[in-house]
C-alpha cells in the first residue's frame, strides 16, 4: 500500500506532522489570521453580516484543542474556515481550527484520507487528485474546512448520486466538552455520529476525520450550459439530467417574467476526451487562491436595476450548449477565486435564503418567485439544485426535492420588506414540508425550527448527553435555541 507520508517537524511534539502550508486567511475585513494563540478580533459570516467582537484562539494541535475546551469557563464556539454565511461560527469565545491542518495519512490504493479538521477541501484535493481520488461531495466552495463540512453536512451539485459529505465520513475524532476524545463511526456510535454530522458544532470539536474519496480518471468534466426560457423548463432539464449526468445546477433570472435561466450539466470527462496539452496533466488539483476584496462603500452596487441588467447580459452571453471540457473547479466551485460577490453588496453584506422543498410541493417554486417579483423583492442571485435521499444527520438540510438559494442585499432601502417577505416565506416552506439551511441562515425565528427539522428533539437529547454543561454554543444556537437550553 502506498501512503502519503507527511514530513516530520522536529519542532513539534508527540510525533505531530507538518501540515501543508496554508495561506493566512482574512476572517473579516482587514483582519488577518495569525499564529498568535489568543487575540481579540471582529469576525463575521461570509455574507459579511453579524460583525462581532470575539476572543479568538487558533490552536494547532489536538492537545491544545482539548485543553482550551476543557479549561474554558465560558461557552465556546468552534469555527472552521468561517465560510458559513451568518452566525453559525460566531460566539463570544471562538476556537478556530485554521491552523489545525495536518493530513495524517492518505492511502492511494483505498482512497481513504485522514485529516485534521481545519484542513480545507482544497488542501485535501492537493494531495488526492494527483493520485486519482476526489471528494465525492464538493459544495460551491472548496475553501471550507473538513470540520465545517461535517458540522453542516454539506451537499454539492450531485446530491442525487452522492448524498452529503457526512455520508462519506468513515470515522471521526470528536473532542467532547470535557476534553475527552471520542472516536466514532456510524457503526460504533451511531447516535453521537449522526448528532455531530450536521450538528453545527454543538456536540464538541471535531479534531479529525477519515473520509472515503471517490476514484476519478481525470480532474476534468464534460460540461454544457443550456439556456432555458422558463423555470419549468430548467426544472425538467435538471430532473432529467440526474438519469445521465453527475452534476447539475440551474441559475434563474429572477427578474424575468418567465424566470428564464441557464442549466449547467456536467459529467466526468474520460481520459480519451481530453486534449493533449492540458496544463498540469490529466489529474491536476489546480488550487485557487482567494483574492479578498473590501466591501464597496455604502450599499454597494447590487440593486433591482443592476440585477436586471446583469441577468440579461448573463442569460444572453454565458451559454455553451455544446459540451466542453472544463477543470472541475470551473464547474463546481466557480466562486472560489474571489470574494467579490459579498463585497459587491456594500458594508452591510448579503442575506442568503436557502430552502429545501419536497418534490410534491414543487409547484410552489415559480409562485414564490412571482410573489417576490410582485412585491419588488427580486433576489440578486437564484440558484436551483435537485436533492436525492436525506442523510442520517439529525439536523441535515437536504431532503428529496428542490433547493433554492436566493441572495438579497442586507442593506437596501427596502430591507424591511425583504425581511417581512422572508418571514412569510418561512411559513410557506414549513407548511409545504420544507426547511431553511442553518449554515446560511441569519434571520429565522426559533419557533419555526421544530416545524422544519423533525429530528430536532432527538438531536437535543443526544446533544445534552454529550454536552451536559452546555459548553458548546454559537450565536446561531442562541438565536434559534437549537440546543433547547436557551429560554
Ligand atoms: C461561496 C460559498 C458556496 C457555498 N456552497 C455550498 C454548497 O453548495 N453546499 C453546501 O452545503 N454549503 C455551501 N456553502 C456553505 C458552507 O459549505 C458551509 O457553511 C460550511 O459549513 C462552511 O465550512 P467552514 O469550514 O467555513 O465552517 P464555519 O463557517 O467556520 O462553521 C460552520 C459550522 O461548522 C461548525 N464547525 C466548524 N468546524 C468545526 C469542527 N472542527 N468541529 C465541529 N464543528 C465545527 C461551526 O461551529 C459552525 O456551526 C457555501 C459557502 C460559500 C461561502
Amino acid at each position: 500500500m502506498k501512503f502519503f507520508e507527511p514530513t516530520m517537524d522536529p519542532g513539534l511534539k508527540d510525533g505531530a506532522m507538518k501540515s501543508h502550508p496554508i495561506t493566512p486567511r482574512t476572517t473579516h475585513e482587514g483582519f488577518q489570521s495569525t499564529t498568535k494563540s489568543t487575540q481579540e478580533a471582529i469576525i463575521n459570516g461570509w455574507g459579511r453580516t453579524n460583525p462581532t467582537r470575539v476572543q479568538l484562539r487558533q490552536p494547532t494541535t489536538t492537545h491544545q484543542l482539548q485543553q482550551l475546551l476543557s479549561s474554558s469557563t465560558i461557552p465556546v464556539t468552534v469555527r472552521g474556515a468561517g465560510r458559513s454565511y451568518a452566525d453559525a461560527a460566531i460566539g463570544r469565545s471562538c476556537i478556530e481550527t485554521t491552523l489545525h491542518t495536518k493530513i495524517r495519512s492518505f492511502d492511494s490504493d483505498t482512497g481513504i484520507i485522514d485529516a485534521e479538521s481545519g484542513t480545507t477541501l482544497q488542501d485535501l484535493h492537493h494531495v488526492s487528485i494527483p493520485a486519482g481520488w476526489m471528494l465525492p461531495v464538493l459544495p460551491g466552495t472548496s475553501h471550507i474546512s473538513v470540520g465545517g463540512a461535517i458540522a453542516s453536512d454539506v451537499h454539492g451539485k450531485n446530491h442525487v448520486h452522492q448524498g452529503t459529505f457526512g455520508q462519506h465520513v468513515l470515522s471521526l475524532e470528536l473532542i467532547l466538552p470535557t476534553g475527552q476524545i471520542l472516536t466514532m463511526s456510524p457503526q460504533t456510535h451511531p447516535d453521537q455520529f449522526w448528532a455531530t454530522v450536521s450538528g453545527m458544532g454543538l456536540t464538541g470539536i471535531i479534531s479529525s476525520a477519515k473520509i472515503q474519496l471517490h476514484r476519478i480518471e481525470t480532474s476534468y468534466l464534460r460540461s454544457t450550459q443550456t439556456r432555458t426560457r422558463s423555470i419549468e423548463e430548467s426544472m425538467d432539464l435538471i430532473k432529467a439530467s440526474t438519469q445521465t449526468s453527475s452534476y447539475s445546477v440551474g441559475w434563474i433570472d429572477a427578474a424575468h417574467s418567465q424566470l428564464r435561466g441557464l442549466v449547467e450539466i456536467s459529467t466526468p470527462a474520460p481520459l480519451h476526451a481530453l486534449p493533449g496539452n492540458l496544463p498540469g496533466g490529466k489529474l491536476a488539483p489546480r488550487a485557487t487562491k482567494m483574492h479578498t476584496f473590501r466591501s464597496l462603500p455604502g450599499n454597494g452596487i447590487i440593486n433591482q436595476a443592476s440585477t436586471k441588467a446583469a441577468n440579461t447580459l448573463r442569460w444572453h452571453y454565458q451559454t455553451n450548449p455544446h459540451a466542453r471540457i472544463v477543470h472541475f473547479t470551473q464547474a463546481l466551485t466557480p466562486l472560489d477565486k474571489t470574494d467579490l460577490w459579498p463585497a459587491a453588496f456594500g458594508r452591510q453584506g448579503l442575506i442568503q435564503y436557502q430552502f429545501a422543498l419536497p418534490t410534491v410541493s414543487e409547484k410552489n417554486i415559480p409562485s414564490i418567485f412571482h410573489w417576490l417579483q410582485s412585491i419588488r423583492t427580486v433576489p440578486a442571485l437564484a440558484v436551483l439544485k435537485y436533492f436525492g435521499e436525506s442523510s442520517k444527520g439529525l439536523l441535515s438540510f437536504p431532503q428529496p426535492g428542490w433547493t433554492l438559494a436566493l441572495d438579497f442585499p442586507a442593506a437596501t432601502p427596502s430591507l424591511k420588506t425583504t425581511l417581512t417577505a422572508l418571514t412569510a416565506l418561512d411559513k410557506v416552506i414549513a407548511a409545504a414540508g420544507g426547511r431553511i439551511y442553518l449554515a446560511k441562515d441569519n434571520r429565522l425565528s426559533a419557533h419555526m425550527l421544530p416545524l422544519m427539522y423533525p429530528h430536532l428533539q432527538h438531536w437535543q437529547t443526544i446533544r445534552s448527553e454529550m454536552d451536559p454543561e452546555q459548553k458548546m454554543d454559537s450565536l446561531l444556537n442562541q438565536r434559534l435555541n437549537l440546543s433547547g437550553m436557551h429560554s
